[in-house]
């Protein structure tokens, strides 16, 4: 299954913004991004010999692209991958743009992620593709998997000593979203609902997105 392996935090620096794809190196002074670093050292710029040149204000096309672009890059998917969910999207009732999102958020890497249990969601994906991850008892290593309401995704038992496992449950502290009950210590997480827009909180203007493949 196709991924990107190339640096990650150049995807930030294009997308002027921090995505968050690289655990805990996010909220540290690591960051080449992080606010908190001093002018000097900050190359929260575009990458590329003429990064700089490009921090000039845009057309509408290119907020359109580089929303798209974003949030591709936060969920961890190709363009031709993320175009037939849109379209996908588009053929359901309701609203487009959400209903995109929440295609997005019930991705099972992305459920492996919110639950605490990887520190990235590339960390996430990889958990699932290895075979640690049970859903409804059974294991499934497409983390492209699309969880339903009333699943229950477990780490497996023997998955749980798991060194980084462990040290991601214990130090992340991350707030599980309302559409995920967490049960057995933190290890099995049950879908309630689908996500609504309010339980999101990826900083994705979805709209753009619509407008952008509506062309
Ligand atoms: Fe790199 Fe994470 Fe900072 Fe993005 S947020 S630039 S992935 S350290």
């Amino acid at each position: 299954m196709a991924r990107y392996t190339g640096p990650v935090c150049r995807l930030c620096r294009r997308e002027r913004t921090k995505l968050f794809l690289k655990g805990e190196r996010c909220f540290s002074l690591k960051c080449p991004v992080s606010e908190a670093v001093t002018d000097r050292h900050s190359r929260a710029y575009p990458p590329g010999e003429h990064g700089r040149d490009r921090m000039r204000q845009g057309s509408e096309y290119l907020a359109q692209l580089r929303e798209k672009q974003k949030a591709r890059r936060i969920y961890g998917i190709f363009e031709k991958q993320f175009r037939n969910l849109y379209e996908e999207a588009d053929r359901l009732p309701g609203i487009t743009g959400e209903n995109l999102l929440r295609m997005l958020e019930m991705r099972l890497d992305n459920v492996v992620f919110r639950a605490g249990w990887g520190a990235s969601r590339a960390q996430a994906r990889q958990f699932v593709r290895h075979g640690h991850v049970l859903v409804n008892g059974k294991r499934v290593t497409i983390p492209s998997y699309r969880v339903r309401k009333g699943d229950r995704v477990t780490l497996r038992e023997s998955s749980r000593q798991v060194f980084v496992v462990r040290r991601n449950m214990d130090t992340l502290d991350r707030q599980r979203p309302p559409w995920l009950e967490a049960s057995d210590g933190g290890f099995s997480v049950e879908v309630l609902n689908p996500p609504l827009r309010d339980h999101i909180d990826e900083p994705v203007q979805e709209q753009l997105i619509v407008e952008y493949y509506s062309k």
